[in-house]
């Protein structure tokens, strides 16, 4: 990882994995089919994806090589999905951007919630940051911490208080200070899914009491190493909350990058942002044409 530039790679692990496969290519007289495909589903392209792929190289006819195979993927990697979003914009109003961070316990939602401040912080905006994963004592610590450490405001509540009072305070003060953005870190315990959903709906509509336009952008976290649980969790808050956009975490370790373009083939919810270690600066705005040439 790049550290010194604070730029992503993504580590060989993951670009590795679609190396090993497009070796396998070279190396066999006879090109396996079955396997291919299997492999491209294990990377979380998914079923639909993965046949389309193979179906297009069958087509050709010939006999292929890897160079085809890394061909073929990358431009239908490119063709799913649209052109990248727009960094989060402050409003002309003086009133915060409202950003809620939303998704399940583990996926790494209060450290890119952190990342998400620093991210904009490095970029001469304002940030104030609300611990709302009330539930979650060790959450509100960690948010704190991480914004004692990256110089953000971080508005808390007692333990077990609602979450929904936290997200109405922080915006009051961010209000008061004409602070430009305002990050909701939100509960995500996962046995309670239902309460969970409703929880969100009540922030919500605790958000828009102080602005009626609010909350401006909700970005589900899910980690990329879990597979189709990131495309089940998302099929699930999308359902329950609209979703804006994804932010998808721990690329650097056992994470398939497959996984951005599945949820957006399926759900169209787009990546806006890629979390690739657990240090601050580890953390990117998605840039769809580097993605596909990372793990590719
Ligand atoms: P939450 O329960 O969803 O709020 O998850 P946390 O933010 O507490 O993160 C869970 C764990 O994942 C922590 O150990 C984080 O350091 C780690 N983590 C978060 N994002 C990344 C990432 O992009 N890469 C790696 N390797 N670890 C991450």
């Amino acid at each position: 990882l790049d550290r010194a530039t604070a730029t992503f790679s993504l580590t060989p692990l993951m670009a590795g994995f679609f190396k090993k496969l497009f070796n396998q290519i070279t190396n066999q007289a006879e090109v396996d089919w079955d396997e291919l495909e299997a492999n491209l589903i294990a990377a979380d392209l998914g079923a639909k994806l993965s046949t389309g792929i193979v179906d297009e190289l069958y087509d050709l006819g010939r006999e292929i090589s890897a160079k085809d195979v890394v061909d073929v993927t990358r431009k239908r990697l490119s063709g799913i999905l649209p052109e990248d979003s727009p960094a989060p914009a402050p409003r002309a109003n003086g009133k915060p951007t409202v950003i809620l961070v939303v998704g399940v316990n583990g996926t790494g939602k209060t450290t890119s919630s952190a990342k998400l401040g620093m991210w904009l912080k490095n970029r001469g905006h304002s940030v104030t940051l609300a611990a709302a994963d009330t539930f979650r004592a060790a959450a509100v610590e960690q948010l704190q911490r991480w914004g004692d450490r990256l110089g953000i405001p971080v508005v808390t509540g007692k333990p077990n208080s609602d979450p929904s009072s936290v997200c109405f305070k922080a915006h009051e003060q961010a209000i008061a200070n004409q602070t430009e953005f305002l990050i909701c870190d939100t509960a995500g315990r996962i046995h309670t899914r239902h309460n969970l959903m409703e929880e969100l709906g009540k922030i919500r509509r605790t958000i828009a009491k102080q602005d009626d336009s609010a909350p401006h952008l909700t970005l589900l976290v899910v980690d990329a190493s879990t597979g189709s649980n990131a495309l089940n969790q998302a099929k699930e808050f999308h359902k329950a909350s609209p979703l804006d956009g994804l932010i998808i975490t721990k690329l650097d370790g056992s994470g398939k990058g497959g996984i951005a373009f599945t949820i957006y083939d399926q759900l169209k919810i787009t990546p806006h942002f890629i979390g690739t270690g657990e240090e601050p600066a580890e953390f990117s705005i998605f840039e769809k044409e580097r993605f596909v040439s990372e793990v590719l």
